[in-house]
This record gives structure tokens, C-alpha cells and sequence, in this order.
């Protein structure tokens, strides 16, 4: 198996690191000042807005754990869902990306995973699906998939 590697700015020293996609999650350090590498970059603590245009590269090239939650904003379950997915990127900050897609606007994305109604979670390692949830569930049960990736 190849493993993609990403390019991570160190904040202490400046340099660039190339990191295998799969240890991005082991908190790396700088391969010349040896400080631990800020993964806020790759990881950040809210969720990013994909299209169909940017899936690939948010989602499916991304080398390292991701978590894409498909919506609609009028969604009264997806209402509910939507501060439980924005909580749960908080907390895996660092460790797992969160990306978010409104279903109607982008319907490559919904043909593409069979997704007919929301809110649906489409959990990837690697740019490969490994889960997928369909509806609204509790937290506990969204938060022990999501950590099933990490
Ligand atoms: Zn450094």
C-alpha cells in the first residue's frame, strides 16, 4: 500500500515536513527542530465546507481520517445533527477532519455514496469509506463510530 504524504509548515522553525499520511494522527515532530507539529492545518476544530468540485481534494486525497456529513440546511434532524457533528470536530481536533456537504447543491457527491435522504455521515480513512450512518443518531452512538476512525 502507498501511503500519501502531506506537507506540514512547522510554527517553531518554519520547515516543511513530509508526513506519511497515516501518522498524522501520531502527533509528529519537526524533522529539524524536533518541537511537535501543529496539525491544526489538517485537522482544524470546525468543520470545512465542501462541493462537489472539492470533495476529492478535502475528502478523498486526503491521506488521513475524515468524517463527511451530508445535510440539508432546511433538515429539522439535520438541525439537530449539525452542532453535534460541529461539537465532535472540536474535540478531535487534531485527529480526525470534519467535512461538511449540503446534499441538494451537490448531487455527485449524494449519487456517488447513495445518499437519498439526511443527515447521512460517510466516515473515510485514507479517501476510502469505512462507515456510513444514515439519519440521526445519538451523539454517543456518532461519537463511538467517529472514534472508530480516529
Ligand atoms: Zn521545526
Amino acid at each position: 500500500m502507498t501511503t500519501r504524504r502531506v506537507i506540514v509548515g512547522c510554527a517553531h522553525c518554519g520547515s516543511r515536513n513530509r508526513v506519511p499520511g497515516d501518522r498524522l494522527g501520531d502527533r509528529p515532530l519537526c524533522g529539524r527542530c524536533k518541537n511537535p507539529l501543529s496539525m491544526d492545518g489538517q485537522y482544524p476544530p470546525q468543520a470545512v465546507q465542501a462541493v462537489d468540485q472539492t470533495l476529492a481534494r478535502e475528502v478523498l486525497q486526503f491521506p488521513g481520517p475524515a468524517a463527511l456529513y451530508v445535510y440539508s440546511p432546511g433538515c429539522p434532524y439535520c438541525q439537530r445533527m449539525s452542532p453535534i457533528f460541529e461539537g465532535l470536530a472540536a474535540e478531535y481536533a487534531g485527529r480526525i477532519k470534519f467535512v461538511k456537504i449540503m446534499m441538494e447543491q451537490n448531487p455527485m457527491t449524494a449519487s456517488r455514496y447513495g445518499v437519498d435522504s439526511v443527515p447521512a455521515l460517510i466516515l473515510f480513512r485514507h479517501g476510502k469509506v469505512v462507515h456510513q450512518l444514515k439519519g440521526l443518531l445519538p451523539p454517543d452512538e456518532i461519537r463511538r463510530h467517529i472514534q472508530s476512525i480516529a
